[in-house]
């Protein structure tokens, strides 16, 4: 009998905090600003310097940690983590280690219809690194500072993830959470969001945890996916071809879709991990909790789960609205400005993020406000516009600004409900088409399609459909 495998995973991810000066000092964090602009002696590691702890960076790891379900270390401490590497000035990252401002937190996801709870062992505050510029290519570096002592948060799970798809759900999950928590802007291309993942396998059904790979540099959901498929692949051949997995970190190469040995076990880093004898303990008390608590937003599960029993909506609809917490507000005004709940979120998620999208604008800069879209939509549910001329109105809405109600009066797309009006259109195009008449009579009953396409043609689309099919039905059976 063939032994089956099943990946055992665990990821380590880390969040840019979106705090406007850095961790230890009050540089500014501003992304892609011009090099070393942003640096002062504390981030660049002078001898002599103290740093000073940023309130902010503090409170929004304690919102994530509360957001996670995590325990908070109520007397907590940093560390210094020591390597060295030229984007690291000091020679050591300030980081916690044995006191991590939370620990034993979970997060839920949702996949093939399945709840998998996945533990979160600890959430910790540090600091980034600068960078390594090699643009040259004529054999000279350069370091960037800015990036040094910019506030990380690293969130580490339990290795309860069990396919490269839950990885990638949990990714998705987890950024969501950031976002609506403001915590994290979540740029995984920019890098404000990066995941490394650490996988073994394992025989089916075994207790035991196998070797383990990290592998590093996915900075996409696709990417984390397509890495872990890959590395799950290669270790379950390896081991079938009698070979044993080593403990190693591995790159990603999107280019080439593999995942490639960067260093091994016996080239791994002695952090020579020891308490930051420059900056007092880190108490976190009941009150400050209780503080950041009260400030914790409906989160994104909540949120799609109320979605689907106060609106009636499908599940598939509640992912969507909720992928960020100003989408989900946006369908909220809506209704509450009068908006059916399906009209609105079939207008949300299909023209207006289309319009948007076209012209890369956030649904928070939208041209036509909640209350304008719900009145367009109520214009649709009177008969005023039919859904398909709607849209040509929502466009112009979106263009120049203006309200429903004057674009439809501006370019005369009021929907035709008049029963005279109507009978008279029809009766031209049967006319005008006696051939199709007789052989319709005559049983060929698809020609309806047909006569609907040429009376909606000579009332340029504004015929109402529903009285159009109800008087032509009539009129065709003679
Ligand atoms: P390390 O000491 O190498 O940093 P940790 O025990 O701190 O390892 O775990 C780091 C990450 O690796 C965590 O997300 C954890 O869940 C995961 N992990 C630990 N052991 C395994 C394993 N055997 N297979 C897969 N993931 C693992
Ligand atoms: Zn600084
Ligand atoms: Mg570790």
């Amino acid at each position: 009998m063939t032994t089956r495998y099943e990946a055992v995973i665990g990821l380590e991810v880390h969040a840019q905090l979106l705090t406007r000066s850095k961790n230890f000092c009050g540089c500014s964090t501003r992304f892609g600003k011009m090099p070393n602009t942003q640096t002062c002696p504390v981030c660049i590691g002078m001898p002599g310097v103290l740093p000073v702890l940023n309130r902010t960076a503090v409170e929004y790891a304690i919102k994530t940690a509360l957001a996670l379900g995590c325990a908070i270390t109520p007397h907590g401490r940093f560390a210094r983590k020591n390597y060295f590497y030229p984007d690291l000035p000091k020679g050591y990252q300030i980081s916690q280690y044995e006191l991590p401002i939370g620990t034993m937190g979970a997060l839920e996801i949702v996949v093939g219809g399945e709840v998998h709870r996945i533990g979160i062992t600890r959430v910790h505050l540090e600091e980034d690194a600068g960078k390594n510029l090699h643009e040259g290519g004529d054999g000279v570096s350069f370091v960037d500072m800015n990036r040094c002592g910019v506030p990380l948060m690293e969130i580490v799970s339990e290795p309860d993830i069990r396919t490269a798809e839950e990885a990638a759900a949990y990714m998705r999950e987890l950024r969501s959470i950031l976002r609506y928590l403001e915590v994290c802007d979540g740029n995984m291309e920019q890098g404000s969001l990066r995941c490394d993942a650490n996988v073994s396998i394992r025989p089916e059904g075994s207790a035991d945890l196998g070797v383990k790979a990290e592998v590093k540099n996915m900075n996409s959901f696709k990417f984390v996916q397509k890495a872990l498929e890959y590395e799950i692949a290669r270790q379950i051949r390896v081991i079938e071809e009698g070979g044993r997995i080593v403990q190693e970190t591995r790159l990603w190469d999107p280019d080439q879709e593999i995942t490639v040995s960067m260093r091994s076990k016996e080239e791994a880093h002695d952090y020579r991990y020891f308490p930051e004898p420059d900056l007092v303990p880190l108490v976190i008390d009941e009150a400050w909790q209780e503080e950041v608590r009260r400030t914790l937003p409906e989160l994104p599960a909540a949120k799609r789960e109320r979605f689907v029993r106060q609106y009636a909506l499908p599940k598939y609809d509640a992912d969507e609205l909720t992928a960020t917490a100003s989408t989900a507000a946006s369908f909220e005004a809506t209704v509450k400005a009068g908006a059916s709940p399906k009209a609105a979120s079939n207008w949300i998620m299909g023209e207006i993020q289309r319009l948007l999208n076209l012209e890369s604008i956030a649904i928070e800069a939208c041209p036509v406000s909640p209350e304008r879209l719900a009145e367009l939509l109520k214009r649709i549910e009177d008969g005023t516009v039919s859904g398909k001329l709607a849209k040509t109105v929502l466009e112009a809405m979106f263009k120049t600004g203006k309200d429903a109600a004057a674009i439809i009066a501006e370019q005369g797309l009021t929907q035709i409900s008049d029963t005279a009006a109507l009978e008279r259109a029809i009766a031209e195009v049967l006319a005008r088409h006696q051939k199709e008449l007789v052989e319709y009579r005559a049983g060929k009953e698809k020609l309806f399609g047909f006569f609907v396409g040429q009376v909606m043609k000579a009332t340029q689309g504004k015929a109402n459909p529903g009285l159009l099919n109800e008087i032509l039905k009539k009129r065709l059976a003679g």
